[in-house]
């Protein structure tokens, strides 16, 4: 029993479980506390003054490495396609359906949102912003043409773009430099070296951070459920059940594609794909997940060698559908727990934020934690709120990085079977 309850509490998410667990029971019992009482100040305040702060280091933690990650991140990617230049077809093929899948994804996750309204019943409007740099909320939002937007992301300062957290701006600049550091090859390769070793110091440090979430996790959850009560917690049980709804459709959804583009039955797929499923389900890793999946797409399923090795791996860093429905599903969360309306223009740089949010998200636990920061702040809500999610996020973690691997392995089969290099016979072949 000692033993078990060792090794569990060596496991990040069952700290950051325990984080949201005790963070509930803490919130509950100090909140009624009044000033006479043991703490000197009545509890609200306690929680609000002592508390509040640690999560407060927490979120400032996110959003230092916003946008060094996106960044980076994003240079990163676009230099690493040209490593593959022989493959440019299937490059373009699979890079298309990957964004198109993604931003289709967001519009699932955006439509479960607006249907179930999970944010709906709480009001954390009242609640003061947790750190200065908070940015400003959306409350009344005005009309913006397409041709606005469009002159808007182009940044006529970079510095301040990124000072500013002006995500799309820092998005733009980075796919400026990507494509420029692509064109020069290997005259600027010192700096292509440069940028690939800044990516892998970012994603260490969202590891390094994400090791903090416990703590954060317990002060945000007890503040708010100090503040808010019983609806808060509500409203995240329907955040729960409405990712899990839309993460299940876009699972059938997965099958249509296979019937309709790929002219064959679904069956053989959802059974072949069990294995890294079940990988991504236990590791919420579609990094870790990925050699599962080559082997079995490649050995059980049909794919031919060469698609495996090029598209599968691009799919499991730039295509993640389930990260694309959760962002979408917790920036409209927000949106109607703060009551900031959004308009059809946030709406348009939801779809957009979040589809970017889904190629640069980590394929490692809790990688869109990061992301989310860029995509709440690209329409103005604050995000303090992350913390709170941050405690239901690895069960829904689990759930969409197997969402994220089936979608990637999808997109690979119907590339390669458009290619014409796709094993029918053994699609079909019961497996020994
Ligand atoms: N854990 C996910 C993955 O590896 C990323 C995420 O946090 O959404 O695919």
């Amino acid at each position: 029993m000692a033993t078990t309850m060792k090794s569990l509490l060596q496991k990040l998410w069952f700290r950051v479980l325990l984080g949201l667990v005790l963070g509930i029971v803490f919130g509950f019992a100090i909140a009624p506390m009044t000033a006479d009482g043991p703490l000197g100040m009545d509890g609200k305040t306690f929680l609000t003054t002592y508390i509040k702060p640690i999560g407060t280091v927490f979120i400032n933690l996110i959003k230092m490495v916003i946008v060094p990650l996106i960044f980076f991140s994003l240079v990163n990617g676009i230099v690493s396609m040209t490593d593959a230049n022989s493959f440019k077809r299937i490059g373009m093929k699979s890079v298309c359906a990957f964004l198109l899948t993604g931003a289709f994804a967001v519009c699932i996750g955006l439509g479960f949102g607006t249907i179930f309204q999970p944010g709906l019943g709480v009001d954390l409007s009242a609640l003061s912003s947790l750190s200065g740099t908070a940015v400003a909320p959306v409350t009344a939002a005005k009309e913006v043409s397409v041709i606005e937007i469009l002159v808007g992301i182009i940044p006529p300062n970079v510095i301040k773009a990124m000072a500013d957290d002006h995500i799309l701006q820092v998005v733009v600049f980075a796919i400026f430099v990507g494509i420029t550091l692509n064109h020069l090859g290997h005259k600027v390769q010192n700096l292509i070296d440069l940028i690939k070793s800044a990516a892998t110091l970012v994603f260490s440090l969202i590891e390094t951070v994400i090791r903090f979430s416990p703590y954060g996790v317990f002060a945000l959850t007890s503040w708010m459920v100090g503040t808010q009560g019983m609806p808060i917690l509500k409203a995240l049980v329907v955040l729960v059940f409405t990712v899990i709804g839309a993460l299940l459709t876009q699972y059938l959804l997965f099958g249509l594609m296979i019937i309709v583009f790929g002219r064959m039955s679904p069956m053989p797929f959802y059974k072949k794909m069990f294995e890294p499923q079940l990988m991504a389900f236990s590791t919420s890793s579609s990094k870790a997940t990925l050699s599962t999946a080559m082997r079995v797409v490649n050995e059980r399923i049909g794919v031919s060698k060469s698609s495996t090795a090029f598209v599968l791996p691009l799919g499991a860093s730039i295509n993640m559908d389930g990260t694309a429905i959760y962002l979408g599903i917790c920036a409209l969360f927000f949106s109607q727990a703060y009551n900031i309306p959004l308009d059809s223009h946030h709406y348009f740089i939801l779809i957009l934020t979040a589809t970017l949010g889904s190629i640069g998200a980590a394929g490692i636990p809790s990688g869109s934690l990061f992301m989310m920061g860029m995509v709440f702040t690209s329409v103005g809500l604050p995000l303090e709120g992350i913390a709170l999610i941050a405690g239901v996020d690895r069960i829904l973690d689990m759930m969409r990085t197997t969402v994220n691997i089936t979608g990637d392995s999808l997109i690979t089969v119907l590339v390669d079977k458009s290619e014409g290099t796709f094993d029918t016979e053994l699609y079909h072949k019961v497996d020994a």
